[in-house]
């Protein structure tokens, strides 16, 4: 049987009909290597931002089934065209929706998960000598809605489609050269990482390195998929495979330096130091199914028996976070809720630095020297994160990404490593 590969193109790799033509080059390299090739893309360019733009501007608060129906259209429009230029360079292709497929989520529209992926028909177009183009981004559930997986989420489509298919591997091609050991506009030694692991990827994507869709990754580990991330501009460039953490030297405590700006902190003030105060806080949050980071719990005070519970979410959840919070406030008898969106999480992460002490004495003092100040903390085995004001997070991470040694010898060139905008 031949290889499977699948290929990822991201909005950028395909914004004009020039870049399409050079996917389409790309594709039928890897078709002339002798493997099947199934390639999944994003919306052209800005498409998917655009959609937004107006769906806002009809209606404020657009239903989010709707925003399904219109957010999926734009993957339609790539798919149809890529496989119109790789017909036109004389190669059997096919183009697939995810209603076409059986790409089944769950019934959650905008951030949906994939449950499972039918295979038969791709199966069965591959071995007609096809080259299949996916539309990415897009599901549909059990009754036949349409669904989306999340801004970003054609990674994970891709992902989850070399998993079905027991893939040889998945490349993402994009427009930046590989995975960075941060954001090389911030700082222009940054590296490019040959290797990294999917736990460490996993948690750079989460501390807000946007280069993969964080579900793809999570994917990608659970069904070991080898995982490559490069240049749709440079293709000799191998860019950086993504592996597990067992198959992989470590030389470096840290890996990577990463800054989050889109969270914000909410603090809900004098909570009753009772059992099953937390539990109804988050756990009203988590059925909205709105994602909570960081967690502090401050130490009772005695003389009024009560907590204040700090947590962080996404700016986008905000607003219903406080609806929430309203309408629990009696029920937890908790006092004021504050919020604070000048804030940034800095993060240090690394597989390396389990087991060896210091490396979090290293980051909170490099961050003093700097005069900045933290806020909150929280580690994980392979990461450390710190709350800080914003506007100290380019000082952070470059001082960071310096005392941990990740500084490449000749600055990046940023033009070509400019994250994907899809
Ligand atoms: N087009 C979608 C977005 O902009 C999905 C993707 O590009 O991965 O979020
Ligand atoms: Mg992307």
């Amino acid at each position: 049987m031949k290889k499977i590969i699948v290929q990822k193109f991201g909005g950028t790799s395909v914004a004009d009909i020039e870049k399409i033509k050079n996917v389409a080059r790309t594709v039928i390299k890897e078709k002339d290597n002798g493997n099947d090739v199934v390639v999944v893309v994003s919306a052209m360019g800005h498409t998917t931002d655009h959609l937004v733009k107006m769906a806002k501007e009809i209606n404020p608060n657009p239903s989010a089934r709707e925003m399904d129906m219109l957010l999926s259209t734009g993957e339609c429009v790539s798919i149809a065209l890529l496989t119109m230029a790789i017909q036109a360079a004389g190669y059997k292709a096919v183009s697939f929706n995810a209603i076409q497929i059986g790409i089944l989520t769950e019934n959650i529209h905008s951030k949906a998960r994939i449950i499972d992926i039918k295979t038969d028909k791709l199966r069965k177009n591959l071995d007609n000598g096809n080259i299949i183009v996916v539309a990415g981004f897009q599901g549909v559930t059990e009754d036949g809605e349409i669904t989306t997986l999340g801004r970003g989420g054609s990674d994970t489509s891709a992902v989850a489609l070399a998993a079905a298919l027991n893939a040889q591997r998945c490349d993402i091609y994009t427009d930046v050269e590989g995975v960075y050991t941060t954001d090389p506009r911030i700082v222009p030694k940054a590296s490019r990482l040959d290797v990294i692991s999917y736990e460490e990827m996993l948690e750079l994507a989460h501390a807000g390195a946007n280069v993969l869709h964080p579900r793809s990754v999570e994917t990608a580990k659970q069904y070991a998929v080898p995982l490559r991330v490069r240049s749709s501009f440079n293709i000799d460039n191998e860019g950086t495979l993504i592996l597990g953490v067992e198959k992989m030297e470590i030389n470096k405590p840290v890996a990577g330096v990463a800054s989050d700006l889109s969270q914000v902190r909410v603090v809900v003030c004098d909570i009753p130091d009772t059992p099953g105060e937390a539990a109804t806080l988050f756990g009203s949050l988590a059925d909205e199914n709105i994602s909570v980071d960081m967690i502090i719990q401050s130490y009772a005070r005695k003389a009024y028996n009560t907590n204040d519970i700090a947590f962080t979410i996404n700016k986008e959840d905000l607003p219903r976070t406080m609806s929430i919070l309203d309408s629990i406030k009696t029920k937890l008898s908790a006092g004021d809720v504050k919020v604070d969106d000048d804030i940034a999480k800095i993060s240090i992460i690394g597989a390396g630095m389990i087991d060896r002490p210091g490396i979090a004495s290293t980051m909170f003092e490099t961050l003093a020297k700097n005069n900045i100040n933290i806020r909150m903390i929280s580690t994980s085995e392979i990461k450390i994160s710190c709350l800080i004001n914003k506007e100290d997070a380019q000082k952070a991470l470059k001082a960071l990404h310096s005392v941990f040694n990740l500084e490449a010898e000749e600055s990046a060139d940023v033009k070509g490593t400019l994250p994907d905008e899809d």
